[in-house]
């Protein structure tokens, strides 16, 4: 067997062979972005099965995002070792959770907390006396879930807090207070949180001796990608699956811990040799993702950072030809850059590159929104990456009440023609609607008639039921099938994952680094790897945006972020453009103050943003309503009407040297 694909081992490098060929044992591959740590370890899997060390149904593969896991699972489907599990820790939890909890806990029914979870927290804090706003709830809740991952328990949490010297957005013997009434409310309620599904896998494999039997017999060799960021529950849990055993294949970035915030570290990659000192440890170096342009930009982000690990100190050396140089370009506010950036996806498109190559990444999801607008105008189709997003969509739980009940009655003939048939009557027409909302709806159908197309050409008389079954699985490892289509991702959301083109977009303080970074070291130095993850994630293109205001008429004083600084090349026609723009503008002077006027909005109005005070800005808002209705009237377009610096002029009272009518 061992002998029929030949081509299992040629395409990886020595280091990452010795990985992959590693005895069965602790392994650990430390490396940086892009040197194919993902490649080498479902190469090893594939390797240890097809060699015969290991059945493909005895290795657990777990790593941090539905996405990474989906990708994972697509690149052991391409190896032929499909049988082989790659799930995030949660969905590996929850699974075996539903298969030994009648063992467990008897027949209770639990039920997953899913959406109140905030619901809960408020009833916990209403109960105490606490604030309740949604934001506030926000921070305490995640307070709450960082406790969990840590392991540490109400009791103890006062005394940790102190002890890390940890931000804390409550008084700790409140927030612990708080934490136990959760605790109380959601287990009378017979709710499981997130943390929960580790935290009892974890006790049901500690605490029955039968069940963690059953469970070692069925899963023989871990392997753990992204071990960077692992928590001590997760940790705690893979502890539990190993039982002492060392089976245990690693693979991590210590620049790329992206979660500390939310109790994970690198401590565990970065000692994994002191626990396990037999393991091989394999270094790789040689970036095969991204073009030398986008690796020498990511190896000065990253030699920028403080305080790495020693063991985290490696410089990458790009493998591929030569491409474009990283691209930097300032807006004026986050509408043009949303604009530009659509603009430029359009001539990426045009030149060849399909849009599932091409991702904008921010750093909150709530910058989505300038982006599907700006794409919706251009008319090209993109994904929003949330996960559970997809399977939250109103199209998508409607083919999937209808699928379950096709599957119910008559799973005959062929599948593909069954599902397209089902999905017709929720409204998957025959040519797709030419854009917006409505071809964002198809497209999110066709993805599940696609789905039903890989199912009836990978599996042997696969039946409704059994796509049904496929889509369940799915939707509780958030793990969305593909739909074609620009990316919009958050950073967060983008780690394992590659591009052709990538878009980096809100480079401005505030946004990245966020906000409440500012003036904790720590924090920045998590927001700069999580620009690194961002940076890393291009293979041959790479842009870089930022825009001085939020929206069009907002103040232009956002300052690019300092992660920029150094980046951006002197004689970059970038740099060259943002400085001409300011000379053009260094002209234009406030007719209020006489000071210079910097943003585009600042110069229609003829003001700069330091002297609103004089401008009536309730005035000026119905002289601007006034203005719409007086072009109606003249059925002239409404620059027509009056200029802006006009409108100011009538509204700070002083004389209009333009008339009525301007052109
Ligand atoms: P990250 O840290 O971002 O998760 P990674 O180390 O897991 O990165 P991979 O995703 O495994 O990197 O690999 C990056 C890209 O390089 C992939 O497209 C992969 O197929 C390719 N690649 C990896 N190793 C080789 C190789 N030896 N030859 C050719 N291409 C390779
Ligand atoms: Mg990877």
């Amino acid at each position: 067997e061992s002998n029929r694909r030949p081509d299992l081992l040629e395409g990886l490098d020595p280091e990452q062979r010795a990985a992959a060929t590693a005895p069965r044992g602790p392994v650990c591959v430390l490396a940086g972005a892009g040197t194919g740590k993902t490649r080498t370890i479902t190469h090893r899997i594939a390797h240890l099965v097809r060699s015969g060390h290991v059945s493909a149904g005895q290795v657990l593969a777990v790593t941090f995002t539905a996405r990474a896991a989906g990708e994972m699972r697509t690149r052991l489907r391409q190896l032929g070792v499909e049988a082989a599990q790659a799930r995030t820790f949660h969905a590996a939890a929850l699974r075996q959770l539903r298969y030994f909890w009648p063992r467990v806990v008897g027949d209770r029914q639990w039920d997953l907390i899913e959406g109140n979870k905030l619901r809960l927290v408020g009833q916990a804090a209403n109960r105490l006396g606490m604030p309740t706003e949604v934001e506030v709830l926000r921070d305490l809740a995640s307070e709450i879930e960082w406790a969990k991952a840590s392991l540490v328990s109400p009791d103890d949490y006062p005394a940790v807090v102190s002890r890390l010297n940890r931000d804390v957005p409550e008084a700790p013997g409140r927030l612990a207070e708080l934490y136990r009434t959760y605790e109380q409310l959601k287990n009378n309620a017979q709710l499981l949180d997130f943390d929960d599904l580790l935290l009892h896998t974890t006790a049901a494999l500690e605490e029955h001796k039968a069940v963690a039997e059953e469970f070692r017999d069925r899963y023989r060799c871990f392997v753990v990608d992204e071990y960077q960021d692992v928590t001590p529950a997760q940790q705690r849990l893979l502890d539990a699956w190993l039982g002492g055993r060392d089976d245990l294949t690693v693979v991590g970035d210590a620049n790329q811990t992206i979660y500390s915030f939310g109790g994970a570290s690198p401590r565990p990659l970065l000692d994994f040799t002191r626990r396990f000192p037999e393991a091989t440890v394999v270094r790789l170096e040689r970036d095969y993702r991204s073009t030398p342009q986008v690796v020498a930009l990511a190896n000065r982000v990253i030699g920028a950072a403080r305080g790495r690990p020693a063991g985290s100190r490696l410089d990458l050396v790009g493998q591929r030809p030569d491409g474009p140089p990283p691209r930097f370009a300032e807006y004026d506010d986050e509408v043009a850059e949303a604009a530009a950036v659509a603009g430029r996806i359009r001539e990426l498109r045009d030149a060849g590159v399909p849009a599932s190559e091409i991702a904008v990444l921010y750093r909150v999801n709530a910058q989505s929104e300038a982006y599907e607008q700006a794409l919706s105008e251009v008319g090209i189709p993109y994904l929003v990456r949330g996960g559970e997003r997809f399977f939250a969509r109103r199209e998508v739980r409607q083919a999937m009440a209808a699928l379950r009940t096709a599957a119910a009655g008559e799973p005959d003939g062929d599948l593909v023609e069954l599902v397209r048939r089902v999905l017709a009557g929720v409204g998957l027409t025959e040519q797709p609607p030419s854009g917006g909302a409505a071809k964002e709806r198809w497209d999110a159908l066709l993805a599940l008639v696609e789905l039903a197309e890989e199912l009836a050409a990978t599996t042997e008389g696969a039946t409704l039921g059994r796509l049904v079954a496929e889509l369940d699985q799915r939707a509780a490892a958030q793990h969305p099938p593909t739909v074609e289509g620009v990316t919009l991702a958050s950073l967060h959301a983008a780690k394992g994952l590659e591009w052709d083109a990538v878009f980096l977009v809100g480079l401005a303080e505030g946004t990245m680094p966020i906000q409440h970074a500012d003036g904790n070291d720590e924090a920045i130095e998590e927001e700069r790897r999580l620009f690194y993850v961002g940076v890393t994630r291009a293979r041959e293109y790479l842009s870089l945006t930022w825009a001085l205001a939020r929206n069009p008429d907002g103040r232009r004083n956002r300052r690019r972020s300092r992660f920029l600084y150094g980046l951006i090349p002197e004689d970059h026609p970038a740099a060259r453009v943002a400085r001409a723009q300011k000379q053009t503008a260094l002209k234009a002077r406030c007719r209020i103050c006489g000071g210079p006027l910097i943003a585009t909005m600042e110069i229609k109005l003829g003001r700069c943003g330091k002297c609103p005070a004089d401008v009536d800005e309730e005035l000026l808002a119905r002289l601007k309503e006034w203005r719409v209705e007086r072009a109606r009237e003249l059925k002239v377009p409404a620059f027509v009407v009056f200029t802006d610096a006009t409108l100011v002029a009538i509204a700070e009272q002083r004389p209009t040297d333009d008339s009525a009518l301007v052109s």
